[in-house]
């Protein structure tokens, strides 16, 4: 059985349903998470939306079912409220590729250098940075930093080296972290499904397109959320999708009709795969693991992640191709 095929147990999904509720808890789950997280939850989505989330809601609990740097981000945006990861195994892999000692003396190496961080990396690298961002205002936020000021970019190094393409800017200094899911969709997985399915729309790996290793025939590249709505807009009945492959429950819940592959059926996070219905319900039981940060640190932190929620990044934008009729993602 693979992860995509739902282990569903209605019983433990209304036990859950019924102690949330008890406990003016809300669910959030990323999109990476198994089908049967996604459906007992109360809201799914990517990591800037589940913040966003995450700060609006009026509920005391939060079980956030993603990984651990984005329940600490819930953690900072909402600091009255109590939340909970399900297991606190779940971490990532390209976030875990620095960490705030590593940072600080990247950033004595360069004074003066303004640090923008991928929203992946932990609460403390957060707050030794000037700007958070996401796939989907990389550029943006890139763009509203002076072009004299030389940017330190971290920790992905493909979406690094993608802003540093489409700016033209060359004081971008990339640190070389990489997530093991998105680095495993290659161009040979890419071309190889175009040829088993030539009549689909195709969405793609972010680096791959953007530095011409993959055709950018009917293509444009979107946000995880842009991925989500995209099918609905498009005419096209069959789709290959180059991400994680938690998305694909979601894309074929929200679009019945539709079909839908896998660029590499292997692009699984076992960090989002942690989670599971006994997890979350032992988690609502016992209301652990409780993530908090420092409050020196959130401050900090929190001024990185505000700029990030503040600039662009609302209405992902083709950024390659401006054919009629694709789809695109590498973010989360
Ligand atoms: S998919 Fe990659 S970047 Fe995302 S949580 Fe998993 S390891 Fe981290």
């Amino acid at each position: 059985m693979t992860v995509l095929e739902a282990h569903y147990d209605q019983a433990l999904h209304d036990e859950i349903r019924t102690l949330a509720k008890a406990r003016n808890a809300v669910i959030l789950a990323h999109n990476y998470e198994r089908p049967e997280i996604q459906d007992v939850a109360d809201f799914v989505g990517d990591s800037l939306g589940l913040s966003r989330e995450a700060a609006r809601t009026d509920a005391d609990v939060i079980v956030f079912c993603g990984v651990h740097f984005m329940a600490e981000t819930a953690a900072i945006l909402s600091p009255r409220k109590t939340v909970l990861l399900p297991d606190m195994a779940a971490g990532c892999s390209l976030a875990s590729t620095i960490n705030a000692e590593q940072l600080r003396e990247w950033k004595a190496s360069y004074p003066g250098a303004v640090v923008v961080s991928y929203v992946n990396t932990t609460a403390a690298v957060k707050a030794e940075s000037d700007y958070c961002c996401t796939s989907g205002n990389a550029v943006e936020v890139i763009e509203s930093i002076p072009p004299e000021t030389t940017i330190l970019f971290c920790p992905d190094m493909f979406l690094g080296a993608h802003v540093k393409r489409v700016t033209g800017r060359e004081n971008i200094v990339v640190w070389m972290g990489e997530c093991h899911v998105h680095a495993g969709i290659d161009p040979e997985h890419i071309e190889l499904m175009r040829e088993r399915h030539p009549g689909a729309e195709f969405t793609s790996v972010l680096d791959a397109v953007s530095s011409g290793a993959v055709s950018s025939r009917r293509l444009q590249v979107l946000s995880t959320e842009g991925m989500i709505r995209r099918p609905a807009q498009s005419e096209a009945d069959e789709f290959i999708v180059a991400t994680e492959i938690g998305i694909l429950h979601r894309l074929r819940r929200e679009n019945p009709g539709k079909v839908f592959h896998a660029a590499n059926d292997r692009a699984s996070c076992a960090y989002m795969k942690v989670t599971t219905l006994p997890k979350v319900l032992r988690s609502l039981e016992h209301m652990e693991h409780r993530i908090t940060v420092p409050a020196d640190v959130a401050a900090k932190a929190k001024r990185a992640i505000d700029r990030m929620v503040a600039i662009g990044g609302s209405q992902p934008k083709p950024q390659l191709s401006p054919a009629p009729d694709p789809a695109v993602d590498p973010g989360e």
